[in-house]
């Protein structure tokens, strides 16, 4: 008699076949983990890492998930599960957190399945609770129920099955999710190259660094190649989680980089130098934004640090 094959993750019945006999490699075509390659030898050392299998099961399905149209799927090796750092690395860094992170990870998985708004989404607890990286369809029931009463998405069903949608809400939320570089630690800094700002920058921005727990960049000359915008600024742009515009002087570079920013999604913190308000037509790109007036670069440093903590650093705790 034949004797059925299992998930060696799941213990769910499943395919397993030999696509490498050679390099001992085996492709599992699992409902619940996703297709996934195991080598033998991961294979004989996998239960060693039997309390963790729910992390495996959520890596794997959720890898292919986002592969299946190349064919890729993801490869547990021996060398990935053998020992306590390793294994960290390799997968429970990669895991979410905290049910806020599943909770997202759901959110995601259904937009990316949303051809259209209100479209819906069927999910089957009993096979998509590795998703979110659950222990089981139970788990996933529970988060399906937290982000419908938080209202980010419809839910109707049953145990069994789900049809779920996002709604206006949950759009919302996964686009402030997709929004670029909250992780960055860098703010990136546009103002004018007078040498008069040498000191503005050393003591009124860089000084605060340590303080706020952002890298201050700064643009220099070098990074201007006949008055264009190099791409190395851009670059940094993209690489920051907000931007500091000062148009003291009323440079057209730091319009069009604060600019870039604001399209971008980025936050803008515009500051001015005070005797500059005096002056008719200050700042009249933006005067309908909030500016810090400074006097002098100790009171920029106490301003803008301010200022950092309350909108920046807040926005991330
Ligand atoms: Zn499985």
């Amino acid at each position: 008699m034949e004797q059925k094959k299992t998930c060696p993750l799941c213990e769910t019945e499943c395919e397993i076949y030999s696509i490498s006999p050679l390099q001992q490699l085996f492709t599992i075509d699992c409902p619940i983990c996703g297709k996934y390659n195991l080598t033998d030898r991961a294979k004989e050392h996998l239960n060693s890492r039997k309390n963790s299998f729910y992390i495996i099961s959520g890596i794997t399905r959720n890898f292919y998930e986002l592969h299946k149209d190349t064919g890729d799927f993801f490869v547990i090796k021996w060398e990935m599960i053998r020992d306590d750092a390793k294994f960290q690395a390799e997968f429970v860094s990669k895991a979410p957190k905290d049910i806020f992170e599943k909770a997202s990870l759901l959110l995601q998985y259904i937009h990316r399945k949303s051809t259209y708004s209100g479209d819906i989404v069927l999910i089957i607890p009993s096979q998509d609770y590795t998703l979110c990286f659950c222990k089981n369809a139970k788990e996933l029931i529970f988060h399906i129920n937290n982000i419908r009463d938080l209202g980010d998405i419809k839910a109707d069903g049953t145990m069994r099955d789900y049809s779920l949608s996002l709604t206006a809400e949950g759009w919302r939320k996964i686009e402030s999710l997709n929004k670029p570089n909250t992780e960055s630690r860098q703010a990136f800094v546009a103002m004018w190259f007078d040498k008069s700002m040498d000191e503005i920058f050393a003591g009124g921005i860089k000084a605060i660094e340590k303080e706020v727990g952002f890298n201050m960049f700064r643009v220099d000359k070098t990074h201007f190649i006949d008055e264009k915008i190099c791409d190395k600024i851009i670059t940094e742009i993209k690489k920051s989680r907000f931007l500091i515009a000062d148009v003291t002087g009323h440079r057209q570079a730091v319009y069009f980089e604060a600019g870039y920013a604001m399209a971008m999604g980025l936050p803008v913190i515009w500051t001015c130098k005070k005797e500059e308000t005096e002056v008719e037509n200050c700042c009249f790109d933006t005067r309908q934004y909030p500016h810090i007036f400074w006097k002098d670069a100790e009171n920029l440093r106490i301003q803008l640090k301010e200022k950092i903590l309350a909108t920046i650093s807040k926005a991330e705790k």
